[in-house]
């Protein structure tokens, strides 16, 4: 075949492809064309899974009549002149294909009255093919409706998921579009049905109970930060609250919904020693920027950015996040998997408890009055102010890995390893704020490593240094040991070196200061008291006070919790005093 330039509707078919990728592409195309109108209300119509329908109608301020044509042409637009504009880009718009796009593969009709303007005009193109411009009379703003999505590229249409999966790709999508834009209301109907109205006052936490649920909503906490230029805001979960992938993690910037690592990479950072493994916090921050500070202009859908100072952007999520989390350090309760596992066989029947611990989902009609679901009613009532523990009386020592202890508000266990493990955590943190003070050896010692082991202690022997060692190189794979932290004065420096670097290569971090900490941890963990030592109860005592002094006693730096409360009125309640009759 010779060489041809592509027909323009061919052109707009191919492009499509990038842009709408599905339904809820154009919707969301099409919802931050009316944000972009300066729109105070936008609905949304949808039918069929979005393939029969989709429809977004504004009260922004139109489009004049003349120029209707030109909205639906490819590379039109009135948001961007210069190509060195895109770096101070203040639009979600720019790039002047969505509508052209969206118009190549479905019947497309727009209607619009500009706002100085009596009277406005509609414009009908099917499949990339355009009729011509005619008066219509609309009220004020514009209104898309897109028909027969894909009918023209059936390839297109195969790749579509179950109608439900795409119909909550964009319930997910204008929902948070209605969080980002609180201030302005939006009404959402998938096959004429109310799926979501929000108010636009402006009030964020009552959306989020329509993101989430209503209790989900009320436990998030709210966190801000400012940072010259730079802002975020919004709500990251307790770490009582997870769940089991990242799809609750969402991030604005600049009032655009990204997917992008670096954020979500310094938001999993912040909760590090927080969580379980496998398990992901929830999250919605709206960050704003300075434009030129980020590249909006990588993909088409425009979902990906990329940053000019990352590390700035990584450390400004860790702290607000951190910073969130440490002041309102939740309470691990004792959840229902936790409580299932332990015995308590005799006194209910199994089966009452289990139905019970997972929130009475089953009801039995002989069954005595209901009982509310323990771990909503713990949370609820956090005796003691965030993260504090209450003064605890040491009982003594369980299996010679527990410490038993009580307070006025119940029983606590205490898993001696994860609680010694947040003590020397939280000490070693402590001190690293002023110097780390270290212990000379009598006798300096030389560490032999394997050639991994070695290579990466040598990379970080100035951090290791730093954090209070005192090790030179002294062979190809051998360390002279001069010093060690005082807090470890006690223990096998080989031991030591070897756990500073165990498996580091899989802990790359771009941040200095999250590098030592993550040294800090994995010290501390192997220095801590395992479990299986029998302790004095001199050792326990101190360990109980030690951990009675942390700023985040619950859980250890890994996420684990160091201990499990057994709260008086679930003691009642289990032993039948108390609601079960
Ligand atoms: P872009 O948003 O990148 O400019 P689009 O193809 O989405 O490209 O839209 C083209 C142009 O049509 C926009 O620049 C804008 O001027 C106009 N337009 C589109 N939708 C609306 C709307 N809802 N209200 C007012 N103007 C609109
Ligand atoms: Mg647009």
């Amino acid at each position: 075949m010779p060489i041809q330039i592509l027909a323009d509707e061919v052109a707009s078919q191919i492009a499509a492809g990038e842009v709408v990728e599905r339904p809820a592409s154009v919707v969301k195309e099409l919802v931050e064309n009316a944000l972009d109108a300066g729109a105070q209300q936008i609905t949304i119509r949808i039918e069929g899974a979005g393939q029969r329908l989709i429809e977004v109608a504004d009260d922004g301020r139109g489009i004049p009549f003349e120029e209707i044509p030109l909205a639906v042409a490819r590379h039109a637009t009135s948001k961007l002149r210069r190509a060195d504009e895109l770096f101070h880009i203040q639009t979600l718009g720019f790039r002047g294909e969505a509508l052209a796009s969206i118009a190549s593969v479905s019947r497309f009709t727009l209607e619009s009255c500009a706002e100085n303007e009596s009277a406005g005009g509609r414009v009908r193109v099917e499949g990339g093919r355009k009729a011509s411009l005619e008066p219509a009379g609309v009220p004020g703003g514009t209104l898309v409706r897109v028909e027969d999505l894909f009918f023209n590229t059936p390839a297109r249409l195969k790749f579509l998921k179950k109608p439900v999966t795409e119909k909550s790709a964009i319930d997910a999508l204008v929902v948070r579009y209605a969080l980002a834009y609180a201030g302005i209301r939006f009404q959402l109907f998938q096959d004429n049905k109310p799926v979501l109205r929000t108010s636009g006052n402006g009030d964020r936490r009552e959306i989020l109970a329509q993101l989430y649920d209503l209790e989900t909503a009320r436990r998030m906490i709210a966190v801000e930060r400012e940072d010259g230029e730079k802002s975020i805001d919004g709500f990251i979960s307790p770490v009582s609250l997870t769940r089991s992938n990242r799809k609750d993690i969402t991030f604005f910037i600049n009032g655009r919904w990204v997917q992008d690592v670096t954020l979500a990479t310094a938001l999993l950072r912040a909760y590090h020693t927080l969580l379980m493994v496998g398990r992901y916090p929830l999250a919605a921050l709206f960050l704003d920027l300075p434009p030129e500070e980020v590249d909006v202009n990588v993909h088409p859908a425009k979902a990906e950015v990329r940053f000019r100072k990352p590390d700035e952007i990584f450390a400004l999520v860790q702290r607000c996040v951190r910073r969130g989390l440490l002041e309102q350090s939740p309470v691990p309760e004792i959840s229902s998997p936790v409580w299932s596992s332990i015995p308590l066989q005799p006194v209910v029947d199994p089966a009452w408890r289990i139905a019970h611990a997972v929130g009475g989902v089953e009801s039995n009609p002989d069954e005595p009055a209901p009982v509310p679901p323990f771990p909503a009613a713990a949370a609820e009532v956090p005796v003691f102010p965030s993260g504090e523990l209450p003064l605890l009386r040491l009982v003594g020592q369980v299996g010679a890995a527990y410490l038993v202890a009580e307070a006025p508000d119940g029983l606590y266990l205490i898993d001696q390893h994860a609680a010694h493990e947040r003590v020397l955590f939280e000490k070693y943190k402590r001190q690293q704020e002023t110097r780390i003070p270290s212990q000379p050896l009598l006798m300096t010692e030389t560490v032999t490593l394997p050639p991994p082991a070695a290579r990466l202690l040598e990379e970080e022997l100035e951090a290791v240094n730093r954090l209070g060692f005192q090790v030179e190189t002294f062979g190809p794979q051998t360390f002279l040991v001069r010093a060690v932290p005082v807090l470890f004065a006690a223990g096998e420096p080989a031991a030591m070196l070897r756990a500073l670097v165990e498996d580091f290569e899989e802990d790359e971090t771009p941040l200095k200061q999250e590098r030592e900490a993550r040294l800090i941890g994995r010290i501390c963990k192997r220095m801590a008291v395992k479990a299986g030592k029998i302790l004095s109860p001199e050792e326990q005592q101190a360990l109980v006070r030690d951990l009675e002094a942390c700023s985040s006693p619950r859980t250890c730096p890994h996420g684990r919790p160091t201990m499990i409360h057994l709260s008086v009125d679930l003691l009642e309640r289990q032993f039948g005093r108390r609601g079960s009759r």
